[in-house]
């Protein structure tokens, strides 16, 4: 069972709107993911527009949501394709470990094919979970839906529902669908985890695709779009936290569950860092178009895509390779944990002394919506001093050798994403 500390927390602002909502895929270049959310009218009459500028980007109105597209194949040709493409990623991979970044990343990151199957599971189970709680929806969120996932990534989905009063609690209703997966053919060892946020975490009939499903916790819809806007706004994002992932789980600091870092608390810490770098990489792209990431942003007004969000043009012009050396080193020797809140909503660090609750944290990472420590999960001592020395101990290397292999064994890790075992 994951400890009260995990990666996930009960969210409970949940309010589904009428419109029902799904998920379509956009696509960079042939094979690239890039999936972004969307409101279909779905038969149902759009609200008018209500244009809400509050400052830069202009966004969340129904009427540039764009237009609905399916996960059918032949709607993907009609895709509007994204300037990245593998010869630009190239102008950053000039040296040994930022060539081997771009050749890990080319064979780990998420297929397209990979998300047309969780998103076709995510229609079946919604249809299914419909029969008990018809206004039920279902959205996949996390990595799946960011832009950094992996061949082998989980897919995270979010059921949003009006909770009546006899199913007044996320675990209520989890406990109630535990029974309904445990009947469906496609699902297999169902699980309730009681958690911090309650989980349902089961697989695909037959394959080793998880999923972890929560109730209400739309937090990580608002957030999923927040790192995939980020992962938009420079062509090095998504390489770079691949690698940085594949990283802490060879280290062994990639796992909330086991008192150590989450993808999504690793996620920040590396936005946080090319936020503060200088010349910065990244923006706060909530300062910058906070219309666009309001909290209390209705869930159907949540930006169609990334297009919503113009990408940043940033004068740091350093290779993968320095990037994931320099993010090394700062968390090696330069941010401060005793006493530095990681804030990407600010894009900077908060002192802790301003933030008494926070003060006893060995990591704090702010979450950029709800403003909660992402990094709970780390609250024992010899936890932390691994994650600390790890950096230190990486950073040496890397520096030294200039050969990712010298960190991490490339070619067993592609073998095994390639595979899937
Ligand atoms: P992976 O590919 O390893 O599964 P991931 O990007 O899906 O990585 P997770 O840590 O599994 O990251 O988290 C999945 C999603 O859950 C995140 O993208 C975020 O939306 C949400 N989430 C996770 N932890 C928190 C938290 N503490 N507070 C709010 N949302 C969270
Ligand atoms: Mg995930």
């Amino acid at each position: 069972m994951i400890p009260v500390h995990s990666r996930k927390r009960q969210y409970n602002d949940g309010s589904p709107n009428q419109h029902v909502k799904r998920q379509r895929v956009e696509s960079f270049h042939s094979d690239e993911v890039s999936p972004s959310f969307e409101s279909p009218p779905l038969n149902q009459p759009r609200r008018p527009p209500s244009q809400r500028v509050v400052s830069g980007t202009s966004c969340g109105t129904t009427s540039d949501m764009g237009h609905y597209s399916s996960l059918s194949a032949h709607k993907l040709d009609h895709v509007p394709k994204s300037p990245e493409t593998p010869n630009d990623l190239q102008l950053y991979a000039n040296d040994k470990v930022s060539a081997q970044m771009v050749e890990l990343f080319e064979a780990c990151r998420q297929q397209l094919s990979d998300l047309y199957r969780k998103e076709t599971f995510r229609a079946q189970l919604q249809k299914d979970i419909q029969s008990l709680y018809p206004d039920a929806r279902l959205y996949l969120t996390g990595s799946t839906m960011s832009g950094l996932g992996c061949r082998s990534s989980d897919a995270d989905l979010c059921l949003v529902l009006r909770l009546r009063k006899t199913y007044d609690k996320a675990i209520n209703v989890l406990s109630a669908l535990l029974k309904l997966l445990r009947t469906l053919a496609y699902v297999d060892r169902v699980l309730l985890i009681r958690a911090t946020v309650p989980i349902l975490r089961f697989k695909e009939k037959g394959s080793n695709l998880e999923f972890d499903l929560n109730v209400n916790n739309t937090v990580g819809i608002r957030n999923t779009f927040l790192l995939k806007s980020y992962t938009h706004a420079d062509i090095r994002i998504r390489p770079l936290m691949l690698v940085i992932k594949k990283w802490a789980r060879h280290c062994e600091i990639n796992d909330a569950s086991k008192g150590t870092l989450s993808s999504y608390t690793l996620a920040l810490m590396a936005l946080n860092y090319l936020q503060i770098v200088r010349p910065p990489v990244l923006p706060s792209l909530q300062r910058d178009h906070p219309s666009c990431f309001h909290p209390s942003l209705d869930l159907d007004m949540i930006p169609n895509g990334s297009q919503s969000v113009p990408s940043y043009k940033s004068k740091n012009k350093s290779s993968l390779g320095d990037l994931f050396l320099g993010f090394l080193k700062y968390y090696a020797s330069t941010f401060r944990w005793d006493s530095e809140i990681i804030s990407v909503r600010e894009a900077t660090t908060l002192p802790k002394n301003a933030f008494p609750s926070w003060k006893s944290k060995f990591i704090s990472v702010e979450e950029p919506f709800e403003k909660h420590n992402v990094a709970r999960a780390v609250y024992e001592k010899d936890k932390f001093d691994t994650i600390k020395e790890k950096f230190a101990e990486s950073y040496k290397i890397l520096n030294e050798k200039k050969d990712l292999n010298s960190l991490l064994p490339l070619g067993t890790i592609i073998h095994k994403e390639q595979t899937g075992c």
